[in-house]
């Protein structure tokens, strides 16, 4: 199959879509980018890559970071990591607080903020301080993704600034005990890791080892056994779009993963890793165009988990 040019191809057939969607604004740091900007990149466990557009322009990575952090905790934990964030769709959007207070303050899935923020809990209760985990998650991405990766201090101020309902997520999760550290050292681990940013090129790489059974095909560093692999790619593929999951689903028939700064990464499980960007949002907060670009790739070769 000639990837190059399905690749061109999609970046040709998304064209007439620019005039829809809307850049997120409630993080106002995040208006700042270019809504034209389109980026599409495809590695396969070979180490064989396609890109198309504008593949090593840097973005915001966001919710996308929660992929990297959940399959941290989830190797450091294990199963007792359930116990306090579920694998449940929510149906709700991203920054819902309404199913917390009824459901005691466990989040439904890791990938809503919720899940998220006790993520990050976890990995500043390992690690002892924000700092510490900061500088872990980092490592962590920088390995996987051979890149030597910095955070936008602009977007994490902004968001420290504005991130009322992160705040309230957290407090309300706090009053049910299903966060162990001070408040302010969760939030800034949460937050710094949404203010990195990466590539399509660097994030395809990067969410290689989801494809391979957890292990890096490229270096053969084991960072998930088969059974953890398994179960992050099947909350991607449940949970990873909120409450569009079901729809990215239908659409496009693969594990993915979106962020509000415009980037989706999908995964075909024993073949590739896939990073799409374009930072124009629909109603749920995921790429417009990111998901009809994928829609367009699993339709032309095929390629879906069903
Ligand atoms: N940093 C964003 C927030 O907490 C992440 C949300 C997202 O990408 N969906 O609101």
């Amino acid at each position: 199959m000639d990837y190059q040019k399905i690749l061109e191809e999609i970046a040709d057939e998304i064209k007439p879509l620019f005039s829809q969607g809307k850049v997120a604004d409630y993080i106002p740091a995040l208006r700042d980018v270019e809504p034209s900007d389109f980026a599409m990149s495809v590695e396969f466990i070979d180490g064989s890559v396609y890109n198309v557009g504008c593949s090593k322009k840097k973005f915001s990575i966001q919710s996308i970071s929660k992929v990297f952090t959940y399959s941290m905790s989830l190797c450091i934990y294990e199963k007792s990591l359930y116990k306090r964030v579920w694998h449940e769709p929510s149906g709700d959007p991203f920054n819902s607080l309404v199913q917390l207070e009824y459901e005691n303050g466990i989040p439904r899935n890791p990938f809503i903020n919720a899940g998220a923020i006790v993520t990050a809990d976890t990995l500043v209760s390992k690690y002892k301080n924000s700092k510490k985990a900061f500088q872990e998650i980092k490592r962590f991405i920088d390995e996987i993704s051979s890149a030597d990766i910095t955070i936008n201090e602009e977007v994490y101020h902004s968001e420290l600034k504005y991130g009322f309902r992160n705040m309230a997520l957290v407090n309300l999760m706090k009053s049910f005990k299903n966060i162990e550290n001070d408040i302010d050292e969760v939030m800034k681990t949460y937050f710094k890791q949404c203010s990195f940013e990466m590539s399509t090129n660097e994030l395809a790489k990067a969410m290689l080892y989801l494809a391979n059974h957890g292990t890096h095909p490229l270096t053969n560093k084991k960072y998930l056994n088969q059974s953890q692999a398994k179960r992050v790619n099947s909350l991607l593929l449940t949970c990873g779009h909120y409450d569009a999951s079901g729809d990215f689903a239908f659409r496009v028939g693969l594990p993915g993963k979106s962020g509000v700064g415009g980037g989706i990464v999908a995964i075909v499980p024993k073949m590739m890793a896939l990073c799409v960007y374009s930072p124009k949002l629909n109603k749920q907060g995921n790429s417009l165009i990111g998901t009809k670009a994928l829609e367009l790739f699993t339709t032309k070769t095929g390629l879906s988990i069903f």
